[in-house]
């Protein structure tokens, strides 16, 4: 059977909590069956109201939810089929591992023989066999996290939903837990839906991910067209580094304008821009500019060094260009390297198919 491209469908969603603000804005998303989609956003942009309608712990204000087709508004939460972990959704303290994972189970009034199967798998699934009669207090905060997850799955549900389910695990753990995350996603292709603040978490665990701010999908695309591509300044700023020059918009043509700055014009992907004389901010990643190019380039301007940082693989450099003093360069190290020295004059470039003029900040 084939797979299902609305399987969670949210079709024109308000929500409001105080009848006032809208904290959610006319969200259409579709969701495809064992789909990773991550709602990545700042805090307070409406995430987790997102999951909370879905979950069915809130209600949307206008429009409505749907499961598979169906319309599920009135559908109590324990009858969506949809498993949780969040960050503060502890495990049952007074609980043994075992019991924590078998609760959901005998909720759905499953077999004891059938229980101890899925619970066996669940854990086998987390790495976690062995562990059945531990208490959560013996368990780290990784392994904590680990039966939370196993516990949303074990009932096989239609959907999963992770709400900073790695918040509270420091740098190494939480990294080890995405790809963790990430693979049993892979093997058992139940559909996630993940919430997180993190941009690095979104890009490494996604098929797609939406970018909210402020009640507002901003893009909704795979990590890589969210970083090559942002469709506006919002985007560009919230994912990965981002350089940017303020101008006018002085010539455009087709899908390429030149973008007047104070002391100088440099040539640009017009991507949120239409004509002469739009203010813009022009977006260029931090890895497409290049120091004393060989080859010819389509913006070459010099710049003075300002700070020189060695991180192992590469060297970060900043410079002062075209009046921005934040100008970051990422420059890969090599045997042959440049010796860049603080103060030096240097010439930098990059291609207008790598500038893109956004919207004004
Ligand atoms: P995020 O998960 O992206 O941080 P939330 O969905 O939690 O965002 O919050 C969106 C907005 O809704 C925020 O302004 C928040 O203060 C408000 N909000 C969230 N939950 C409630 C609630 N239960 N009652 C009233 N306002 C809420
Ligand atoms: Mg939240």
């Amino acid at each position: 059977m084939s797979k299902n491209p609305e399987f969670v469908k949210f079709d024109k969603v308000d929500k409001s909590y105080d009848g006032k603000v809208l904290v959610v804005k006319d969200l259409q998303l579709d969701i495809a069956e064992g789909e990773f989609i991550t709602m990545l956003g700042p805090s307070g942009s409406g995430k987790t109201t997102c999951l909370m309608m879905l979950a069915g712990f809130e209600t949307p204000t206008h429009g409505e939810i749907l499961l598979d087709g169906n319309i599920i508004s009135n559908i109590p939460p324990h009858k969506r089929g949809i498993g949780m972990v969040f960050q503060n959704y502890a495990l049952f303290p007074h609980m043994t591992v075992y019991e924590n994972l078998a609760f959901p189970l005998r909720v759905r009034k499953v077999e004891k023989d059938e229980i101890d199967k899925k619970v066996d798998k669940a854990l086998s699934m987390v790495s976690l066999s062995g562990f059945e009669t531990r208490m959560p207090a013996q368990l780290s905060g990784g392994q904590q996290q680990r039966v939370a997850v196993a516990r949303a799955l074990v009932f096989d549900p239609a959907v999963v939903l992770m709400d900073e389910p790695l918040g509270a695990l420091d740098k190494n753990l939480r990294e080890s837990m995405q790809y963790e995350i990430k693979h049993i996603h892979e093997s058992i292709g139940v559909t996630v839906v993940y919430v997180t603040h993190d941009q690095s978490e979104a890009l490494t665990m996604s098929n797609r991910i939406a970018v909210f701010n402020d009640g507002k999908v901003q893009q909704l695309s795979s990590p890589a067209e969210l970083y090559e591509k942002p469709v506006n300044s919002f985007v560009a700023e919230f994912i990965g580094e981002n350089n940017t020059f303020n101008g006018e918009v002085s010539d455009i043509s087709g899908d390429k304008c030149k973008v007047k700055l104070s002391n100088a014009e440099i040539l640009s992907n017009a991507i949120s821009v239409k004509s002469k004389g739009e203010k813009t901010t022009v977006s260029l990643r931090p890895e497409r500019a290049l120091i004393e190019p060989s080859e010819k380039m389509d913006n070459i301007f010099s710049g003075k060094i300002e700070e020189v940082i060695y991180h192992g693989d590469h060297t970060r450099v900043r410079v002062n260009l075209l009046s921005n003093p934040e100008f970051i360069l990422k420059v890969p190290n090599s045997t042959s390297n440049l010796e860049l020295k603080l103060g030096q004059e240097i010439k930098i470039g990059w291609n207008s198919y790598d500038a893109r003029a956004l919207d004004p900040k």
